[in-house]
């Protein structure tokens, strides 16, 4: 995988990356129409769906999260006497350096050569694979996004698509380099070149990585939610599985899990439900796999719990993120995750508005400085959330957290100072604002883009052009012929309203 575009040098800048992005038009089409399709869908399938209910839910959703959020330490104590129970090892990780730590050990005491893996954010969050590859462990994603972004020494785009950014003729090229496949780009015969690869390395795997969706409290279960099936095999083939979770991922119990199967399936891929819904509640229940009722599953169940910044996140006002269930509609729905070209210009596991306000939380504000900027504040990522996650307000707490900081460019802090001087008085303002009108006017017509630091902004933004006749001079006016200025506009045929 190519880490630097998942952990870049820091102090990472989005803009570091973002006009190469917006600049490459094959990037920006594949992107763009593949979250329009996912968007528009996700907003049909909850409207056929839940109709005006549809918020209801999310809130639903989001107050169970926030409870179980509010007693976490309960839930987690509960959650690992549960699975215990059932058979399964139940491990604690602080840190990325733990949870690897844990694999490695587990895998070394099998001696354990081949690993296949499943799709998990928690372990690109702890570069899971590269510690496994440097063990000599041969890792293979089983999904086939991921396994594709594996071919190709690239990283994930997306937290549901990780391939967003490609299209099938390059999915065809790293099969015939790496694979020996002939070329097509018919998405049945790649689906089966691949699947004939994975299927003889599950029959060697020793080891089966994978992440979770959701933990059950009650009952110890592990809940893995895909479409492609590998994640069932992954869990179910080889003799050891390990499951990496965040700990966020706890809902207290089973009667909860249908509420976030409905948002999850349709806020991610306009589904229903996923094609696979596997709950686990421990290893297989004989010494060899047989048939019969809970004869099938691995001869060993490690779940590690991941914590790697999450309890800080619990301090209010960020302890809302932690409702997040990963289903990739806020990105979707996101104008500037389409105009930056996907994930990549992040320079974060995480991407999109969840990202850009989850990752300055775990991994530094003054390592992510200007992160909290990839927002229009537009609010599309808060209407997606079906969890309910007031976005727009963390992204909001996180610039003011940045200014405070003074991690905001100086000409930034500027040109907000003279921008608050100016608004202090009405003279000020007045003056300030004849003279923008003044100098747009004489811009008319003058070809953009302008010299010095406004070449960025000015680049790629046609100059605004005043109105024939400035607010003030108008609203004077109205006030001068009587009424108030919503009645006079409305007589005047402006269509204009004023509260
Ligand atoms: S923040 Fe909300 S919309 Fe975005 S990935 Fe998380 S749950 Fe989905």
């Amino acid at each position: 995988m190519n880490e630097g575009l998942l952990f870049p040098p820091l102090p990472h800048r989005i803009e570091s990356r973002a006009p190469a992005a917006a600049r490459d038009v094959s990037l920006q089409q594949f992107v763009r129409h593949a979250t329009v399709t996912k968007d528009t869908g996700r907003v049909d399938a909850c409207r056929a769906a839940f109709g005006e209910r549809y918020d209801d839910l999310r809130q639903h959703a989001g107050a169970i999260k926030s409870h179980t959020l509010d007693h976490l330490d309960l839930y987690l104590e509960r959650f690992e006497a549960a699975a215990t129970r059932a058979g399964a090892t139940v491990h604690w990780a602080a840190d990325a350096h733990a949870a690897n730590r844990i694999c490695l050990d587990i895998a070394g005491r099998i001696n354990a050569k081949v690993c296949v893996k499943s799709k998990s954010m928690a372990t690109e969050e702890t570069r899971l694979l590269p510690a496994l590859e440097a063990a000599g462990i041969k890792t293979v994603e089983t999904d086939l996004g991921e396994f594709i972004v594996q071919l190709d020494g690239d990283a994930p785009s997306h937290i549901v698509t990780p391939m967003i950014h490609k299209n099938r003729a390059s999915v065809a090229r790293a099969f015939v380099r790496d694979l020996g496949s002939r070329y097509t780009e018919d998405p049945g015969e790649l689906t089966m070149i691949a699947r004939e690869h994975m299927r003889r390395l599950f029959e060697r795997a020793d080891l089966g990585i994978s992440g979770g969706n959701f933990l059950i409290a009650d009952t110890g279960t592990l809940v893995i939610c895909t479409n492609e099936g590998n994640a069932d095999l992954t869990v179910s083939l080889p003799p050891v599985h390990i499951a990496v979770v965040g700990i966020e991922k706890l809902i207290p119990s089973m009667e909860h899990l249908p509420v976030f199967l409905k948002l999850l399936a349709r806020s991610a891929t306009a589904q229903p439900l996923t094609i696979y819904t596997t709950c686990i509640s421990g290893p297989r229940r004989t010494a060899t796999p047989v048939a019969g009722p809970d004869a099938d599953g691995p001869r060993e169940l490690h779940i590690i719990l991941l914590d790697n910044g999450r309890t800080e996140l619990l301090r209010e006002p960020t302890r809302e993120l932690l409702r997040c269930i990963r289903c990739g509609a806020c990105l979707n729905a996101c104008p500037v995750y389409k105009a930056v070209g996907g994930g990549h210009a992040y320079g974060s596991v995480y991407s999109g508005p969840i990202g850009a306000t989850i990752t300055p939380h775990l991994r530094g504000l003054h390592n992510y400085p200007d992160l909290a900027t990839a927002s229009s504040l537009c609010g599309a990522c808060f209407h997606a959330c079906p969890v309910h996650i007031d976005l727009p307000a963390q992204f909001i707490a996180l610039r003011e957290e940045a200014a405070r900081s003074h991690l905001n460019p100086a000409p930034e802090r500027a040109a907000m100072k003279l921008w608050r001087w100016i608004m202090q008085s009405p003279a000020r303002y007045r003056f300030a604002a004849g003279l923008a009108r003044f100098v747009l006017s004489r811009l008319d017509g003058v070809d953009l883009p302008l010299p010095g630091p406004l070449g960025a902004w000015t680049s790629c933004r046609a100059s605004p052009r005043p109105g024939e006749i400035d607010f003030r001079a108008w609203w004077g006016e109205r006030s001068q012929m009587g009424g108030r200025p919503a009645d006079s506009a409305a007589r005047a045929g402006t269509g204009a309203r004023y509260e």
